[in-house]
């Protein structure tokens, strides 16, 4: 095995050595069977959330009663996960209870798809009583039972299954497929918190043009939010042939495709946070401005690193207009000043040239003015110019 694994074999190893068995499961299994790059590593064992915090000196207990703690461990962190069997799930969120078992059968049964139901041994050895490597061969997304039971205790696996057909390009298994389509509207008993996960990864996929039919056969539209009353929107959503990478990008994509809906309503109904809400206000401002001026100064000033990437996927999917990031940090590189407080003037110092005026929002606006000013190269920054400039601002 490969050195990405070699933290998690480690862990496995010290749960060995205290009497249990472990084993590394699911996506990364999944993932280094494909060839794909590996994500987060998880790690299954017979040890109880207690023996593992007795073993490893950092874990945390994100979900001691399911079982689930996190292990840091050499500057990674590892989802270890007591072997458990799931009781039923009444509220559609949680099962209401788990039993640990000491089978890794039994655990490997109660996940979603046969392809997430692969165990690893430290050896590399596999252990697939629901023959997931076949279905990784033949590129197939089916489910560890009976589709329609597994659908019914957790609606959000009807959610993966169209997450990972978008991620890995697969197919979904027929009958698989068709209790999916038969029964979409399960998913509207989910907390939308969850939803939103999926959603994100869904449109994310790289494979998300080959998922859109499917997507679009499934009607999941009527069961989202926004969408199940906006039908124009969702087939905006399903032209798109590119991944939408984050759900910021697509919530603004949202806002531009249909302005009568608020980013408030897009970041209430769907429970995003502030930082989601902040970043699509902010490419919202600059897709206008764009749309308006083309590239310039100040939009390029006002365009934090982070938000590159997802403002050149918007331009290109609504105004199929290629800008390159090498452009826009060249521009960068040539602004007088990169941020607020390099101006050689603060808002101390424009309060003190105005000895008359009351303290006010006045001050805000001249900041905001003379930012603008000395980013295009209208006035210098410098204290005389500056000083200049404020005397015959109004
Ligand atoms: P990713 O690469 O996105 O992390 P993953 O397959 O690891 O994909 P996770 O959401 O990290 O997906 O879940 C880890 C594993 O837990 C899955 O591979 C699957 O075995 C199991 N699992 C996750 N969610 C469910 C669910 N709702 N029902 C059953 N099993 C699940
Ligand atoms: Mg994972």
């Amino acid at each position: 095995l490969e050195n990405e694994f070699e933290n998690a074999i480690q862990i496995v190893k010290l749960l060995q050595q205290n009497g249990h068995k472990a084993y590394v499961v699911g996506g990364a299994v999944r993932d280094q069977i494909l060839g794909r790059e590996i994500g987060d590593i998880d790690i299954t064992t017979s040890a109880i959330p207690t023996d593992v915090q007795s073993i490893f000196d950092k874990v945390i207990p994100v979900g001691i009663e399911h079982g689930t703690v996190i292990v840091r461990y050499h500057g990674e962190s590892f989802e270890v996960t007591t072997f458990r069997i799931e009781g039923d799930y009444s509220d559609f969120r949680h099962p209401d209870k788990v039993h640990f078992v000491d089978r890794i059968e039994e655990d490997l049964s109660r996940r979603d798809f046969t392809i997430n139901a692969i165990a690893m041994n430290v050896d590399g050895k596999i252990i697939d009583p629901f023959f997931g490597v076949k279905d990784i061969n033949n590129r197939l997304i089916r489910t560890v039972g009976k589709a329609e039971q597994r659908f019914y205790e957790d609606p959000l696996r009807i959610l993966r299954a169209l997450r990972f057909s978008s991620q890995l390009g697969f197919s979904v298994e027929k009958n698989t497929k068709i209790s999916l389509l038969a029964n979409i509207e399960w998913i509207k008993k989910l907390a939308i918190e969850r939803v939103a996960v999926e959603i994100e990864k869904l449109f994310a996929g790289t494979n998300i043009k080959k998922a859109m039919p499917l997507l679009l056969d499934s009607r999941i539209d009527k069961f989202l939010p926004i969408f199940k009353d906006k039908s124009d929107l969702w087939k905006c959503f399903c032209t798109l042939s590119t991944p939408v990478p984050t759900l910021t990008e697509f919530i603004t994509l949202g806002h531009l495709y249909d302005r009568s809906v608020p980013i408030e309503t897009w970041v209430k109904q769907w429970k995003l946070s502030k930082q989601i809400k902040k970043d699509s206000f902010k490419l919202v401002e600059l897709f206008d401005d764009f749309e308006a001026n083309h590239l310039n100064k100040w939009l390029v000033y006002r365009l934090p690193t982070y938000l590159i990437q997802s403002f050149i996927h918007i331009v290109s999917v609504l105004l199929n207009e290629q800008i390159k990031e090498e452009t826009i940090r060249e521009m960068q590189g040539t602004l007088p000043i990169q941020e607020r407080k390099e101006l050689a003037m603060n808002g101390q110092d424009i309060l003190y040239l105005n000895p008359n005026k009351p303290k006010g929002p006045w001050i805000n606006d001249c900041i905001l003015q003379l930012e603008k000013n000395v980013v295009t190269g209208d006035v210098e920054n410098n204290k005389k110019d500056i000083r200049e400039w404020v005397k015959q601002w109004k």
